[in-house]
């Protein structure tokens, strides 16, 4: 490809951004970053309270977020942040250590019983399911692995046949009962459905072991974990401080043309000619939503083959909100609750988060998730006020809401449409209408995997 073809990029998160340096680092310098915010960022959102960031959005990282560590390196920065801990409480606020053995007696067959399944799935994704972990998609629902290896920073290409990759598409639960290993959920879970990612009865196998592959899975069990001092939005600041074109903020796009071998965009009322056109920004929202976000289907010339793809993509509705709280109940350290992670308890707090261990004047996070795909969708204003009384019911009231969102959160797709080849069709159209996909729906909803597609891409196409 032309070194100086004209790149628009549409979205200033990790995906967009990491596009655009990963461009830079192979020398197309003429790109432009449009964002529709008037921050950088996306879902890495850290606003300050009295002096300090916290976390609306993304919070900690793993030794493994190769991609991010090549930002953070690009702008000399480090994961500086506060060290993570925490403990859990049932649903009725009482502390309690479900892994310990000591202290669950009646448990403990349970807990040998899951700890041998931990090892079995261990080692069956290493052998049975080899090339499991790869960043995105490719090739999964055929029964092929394609990308770049992710056991160490230099990414080396591979690639293979493995039947067995398309059990990759059933429901993790399915998938765990089908290898014998149905107690590992106890421990996926955690990493999982309390950080907004869905529940297991529902939720691909592929997409809970590309992101919880198993040295991740022990990464969270260890909390061997990255966080930043300014906040995860602060990464990407610093990224957009460093690129050779940081992104435009505060643009609305109201429509893209694809004709005559070029991609014509109008954003803010004026209209600019590029080459190539790479969407990092939702593809498809099947219902309006009240933060304005729409779908590039909406505003682009979409052709029929994207309208009925991306017309498979859902997401999830996870809900966030910053609380303060009275110094006598803040809690002393951030906790799960176990027992609200299942779909009966859908809009209950499943996680809150103290960030700080050196003050009690800081905001407390919370996180529920209110959708499931057979369920009916929890409203907004009952998830929030089960959340405030779930709180109390933790013995750690709420005083005060003082920032909140509902979040456009893991698009993604079903069993049905994964085991069809929803991927494959998607990652054969990339290019074909000058238009390149990445974001979340093409790897996972993490900082890294999305900026690790980015990566891939500009590899695979640029
Ligand atoms: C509560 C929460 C907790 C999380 N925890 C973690 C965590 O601990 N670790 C982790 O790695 N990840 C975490 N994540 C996920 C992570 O933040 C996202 O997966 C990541 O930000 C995705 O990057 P992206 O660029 O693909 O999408 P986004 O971050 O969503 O960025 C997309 C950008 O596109 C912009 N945009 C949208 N529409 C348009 C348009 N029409 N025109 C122009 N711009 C547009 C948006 O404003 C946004 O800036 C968390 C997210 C949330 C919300």
């Amino acid at each position: 490809m032309d070194k100086n073809a004209r790149i628009c990029i549409v979205g200033g998160g990790p995906a967009g951004l990491s596009a655009g340096m990963y461009l830079e680092k192979k020398g197309y310098t003429n790109y432009t970053i449009l964002e529709r915010l008037d921050r950088v960022g996306g879902k890495c959102w850290s606003p300050t309270y009295n002096g300090r960031r916290y976390e609306m959005g993304a919070i900690m990282g793993v030794p493994s977020y190769y991609a991010v560590h090549d930002v953070e390196e690009f702008c000399g920065i480090t994961h500086d942040g506060p060290k993570l801990n925490r403990n859990y409480k049932n649903g009725q606020g009482k502390v309690i250590e479900p892994f310990e053995p000591k202290k669950n007696l009646f448990k403990i067959p349970r807990l040998l019983k899951m700890k041998k399944q931990i090892k079995k799935l261990g080692e069956i994704l290493e052998t049975k399911y080899k090339g499991y972990d790869l960043n995105g998609h490719r090739g999964v629902s055929e029964g092929r692995y394609e990308g770049f290896s992710q056991t160490n920073a230099k990414r080396e290409p591979v690639s293979g046949t493995n039947p067995n990759l398309k059990d990759l598409s059933l429901p993790f639960n399915k998938f765990c009962e089908l290898n014998g290993v149905e107690l590992t959920q106890d421990v996926w879970i955690g990493p999982f459905t309390s950080f907004g990612y869905g529940y297991f009865d529902e939720i691909p196998a592929a997409y809970v072991l590309k992101y919880l592959d198993f040295q991740t899975c022990m990464n969270f069990v260890k909390i061997n974990l990255w966080t930043w001092k300014n906040g995860t939005q602060y990464i990407w600041e610093q990224l957009n401080d460093h690129l050779m074109h940081p992104a435009v903020l505060s643009q609305t796009i109201e429509k893209v043309e694809r004709k005559d071998d070029k991609v014509y965009v109008t954003a803010n009322g004026e209209t600019k000619e590029y080459d190539y056109i790479i969407v990092t920004a939702p593809l498809y929202i099947p219902d309006k939503r009240a933060d304005g976000q729409i779908g590039m289907v909406d505003y682009f010339d979409a052709r029929d083959d994207e309208k009925e793809l991306f017309s498979k993509i859902d997401y999830e509705r996870y809900d966030v909100l910053a609380v303060e709280t009275k110094p006598e109940d803040h809690p002393e350290i951030s906790y799960y609750v176990f027992d609200n992670m299942v779909p009966a308890k859908l809009g209950h707090l499943m996680v809150y988060y103290r960030r700080w261990r050196d003050t009690k004047d800081q905001v407390i996070t919370t996180y529920a998730l209110r959708k499931h795909k057979d369920m009916e969708e929890v409203p907004y204003d009952v998830c929030r006020q089960t959340v405030l009384d779930d709180l109390k019911v933790m013995g750690n009231p709420a005083s005060n809401v003082i920032n909140e969102w509902s979040v456009y959160y893991f698009p993604h797709v079903f069993s049905e449409d994964y085991k069809n080849g929803w991927y494959e069709k998607v990652e054969a159209m990339q290019g074909k209408y000058r238009t390149f996909y990445a974001g979340e729906i093409m790897s996972f909803g993490d900082m890294d995997e999305t900026a690790e597609y980015s990566r891939e891409l500009v590899e695979r196409f640029f």
